[in-house]
């Protein structure tokens, strides 16, 4: 991708995004990437929004008040937090909390069940199967 393609997409995409900001991102000089904005009319010097972070999961610009990780709505930080699974026993869809999932992992626990039902049915199954 060309240069000031690139520079256009981040203004678009990033509206909160300094110059200095988007010349780091790509490597270039501020002065380079202020000549593309300049030339296309766009914002070379956007409302200073302290402080601004972008959204982890789907990357829009916020205001982060509360310092805490960047995510934008409930929603974005369900996505962040919870790994999609599905349990071993019934095959339905269940939302683990990635550092459940992530101390499983350590643990070398493999299975994952919606409940204990599930756990228990499977356990007896693989008994049986032995
Ligand atoms: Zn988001
Ligand atoms: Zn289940």
């Amino acid at each position: 991708m060309k240069f000031k393609n690139r520079v256009v997409r981040l203004r678009k995409k990033y509206p909160f995004m300094r110059i200095t900001e988007i010349a780091a991102e790509l490597g270039a000089t501020k002065q380079r990437v202020w000549a593309v904005l300049n030339r296309r009319g766009l914002d070379t010097n956007p409302p200073r929004l302290k402080p601004v972070l972008y959204c982890v999961v789907c990357g829009i610009a916020i205001l982060n008040k509360q310092k805490k990780r960047p995510l934008c709505s409930k929603e974005c930080s369900a996505k962040h937090r919870y790994i999609k699974l599905s349990c071993d026993y019934c095959t339905s869809t269940i939302y683990r909390l990635k550092s459940e999932v992530r101390r499983a992992h350590e643990l070398k626990y493999q299975h994952a069940f919606c409940n204990n039902q599930c756990y228990n049915k499977y356990r007896k199954e693989q008994y049986i199967g032995n």
